[in-house]
């Protein structure tokens, strides 16, 4: 991992008017898509101001989503490490199962106040979608997710989630038939229905103003976890680690500690099999700079600006693209960034169940991974928050095949 100096300033506020975090971000979208874009970022300003759409927001994050989380000390494994203290930020016990629901309840309520009464969605693995359905469900919304063939075939219960939650799955056939052709074609509807239909990215990526969105309404997490910690250990943690997919929980709990300048933060990527091309997914780990999802950013991308395949055990941060606020962290010095291989999320997840008696999602288990490596070598009075972005019952098939040897097939 490169060590990079510790900043001497405070973070400037960003994005800039122009939707810019340093030289990453901006709006690379087709001209149709500006102006709803604009209407979009001066709504959501509106309303972040607005203490009714605040208190409704708060009220649904508390009855329905079941916030806040607790900050849980993990004895057993800070014992077994024998190094930092060890708290989870367990947002894995948010309602469907992961911390994706916090940004999806947070734009649909913004979609009802700008008089949508569509949402469409993408979809890899299933999450997203699910939290998206599951709000659209909440709010009465047509709802439309577009998802690869092959991801549908490999993701079959949570289409069926989808699906019994009223919402409509609609297969992506094209190339890859996955991840990055299903963003195309929910591109394609927007640019054809923005009238009354809103879409709701899933991760701090995007045109702006999404990565701005996202960011914020993912913040709830580290401004739970920072009051937390200050009452129970009376100080500030001394390490954040969060895993890097599109970079939402990452940003969510890294935020607001940027101008702590002692708190140093982690962000752990998809290193797949090893670092060779298109079987991983770590973007810092020989990234080009290029525009992908209306955004400028590092990705993974061949000398002709083909954007490579990628690789990871888990669905979640397996994708060529990373937020441009983390490019721009990335650039400040300010948060380092590193990978953990399959198999080191792999034996985290084993870790972490046997000491803990909590399944991590595949995503949560590369940050477990960077704790497992680094907490040994840690004094015991310093701390680490890790972030527990979701539950690991999703991944449960997967995890016996490896882990155990049992083949359940694709539940
Ligand atoms: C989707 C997902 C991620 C990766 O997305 P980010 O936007 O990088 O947070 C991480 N963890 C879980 C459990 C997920 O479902």
């Amino acid at each position: 991992m490169v060590q990079r100096p510790r900043m001497a300033t405070t973070i400037p506020s960003v994005p800039d008017a122009t939707g810019h975090f340093g030289q990453f971000g901006g709006m690379f979208v087709p001209e149709t898509l500006m102006t709803p874009l604009l209407d979009l970022e001066k709504a959501y300003i509106e309303a972040r101001q607005d203490p009714a759409f605040q208190a409704e927001l708060d009220d649904l994050l508390k009855n329905y989503v079941g916030r806040e989380t607790p900050l849980y000390f993990a004895e057993r494994w800070t014992e077994q490490l024998g190094g930092a203290k060890i708290y989870l930020k367990r947002e894995d016990l948010l309602h469907t199962g992961a911390h994706k629901i916090n940004n999806a309840l947070g734009q649909i309520i913004l979609a009802k106040r700008l008089g949508k009464t569509r949402i469409i969605a993408e979809t890899g693995a299933g999450q997203h979608g699910v939290a998206t359905a599951t709000v659209c469900a909440r709010f009465g919304m047509e709802c439309v997710v577009y998802m690869g063939q092959v991801d549908m075939e490999r993701q079959a219960l949570n289409v069926a989630r989808m699906r019994l939650m009223g919402a409509e799955v609609r297969a992506v056939t094209a190339g890859q038939a996955t991840l990055k052709e299903a963003v195309s074609e929910a591109m394609r509807d927007w640019v054809a229905t923005v009238e009354n239909t809103h879409y709701i990215i899933g991760s701090a990526l995007g045109a702006h103003p999404f990565p701005m969105m996202v960011r914020d309404f993912h913040r709830v997490t580290g401004v739970e976890a920072r009051q937390q910690i200050l009452e129970k250990e009376g100080r500030l943690p001394d390490l954040l680690v969060a895993c890097v997919g599109g970079g939402s929980n990452a940003i969510g709990l890294f935020h607001p500690f940027l101008n702590d300048e002692n708190v140093r933060m982690v962000g752990v990527e998809a290193g797949g099999d090893g670092i060779v091309p298109e079987r991983h997914a770590a973007r810092f780990q020989g990234g080009k700079l290029g525009v992908l999802q209306g955004t400028k950013t590092w990705l993974l991308a061949d000398d002709d600006g083909q954007i490579n395949l990628t690789h990871s055990v888990s669905a979640g941060l397996d994708y060529a693209a990373i937020g441009p606020e983390h490019a721009f962290l990335a650039d400040l010095g300010r948060v380092e960034y590193t990978y953990a291989t399959d198999d080191d999320a792999l034996s985290a997840f084993k870790e972490v169940s046997q000491t803990e008696g909590i399944l991590p999602a595949l995503e949560s288990s590369h940050a477990m991974a960077y704790v497992s490596k680094i907490a040994g070598s840690l004094p015991k009075d310093s701390i680490i928050i890790a972030n527990m972005s979701g539950r690991g019952d999703k991944d449960v098939a997967q995890a016996a095949k490896y882990l155990l040897g049992e083949d359940l097939g694709t539940l």
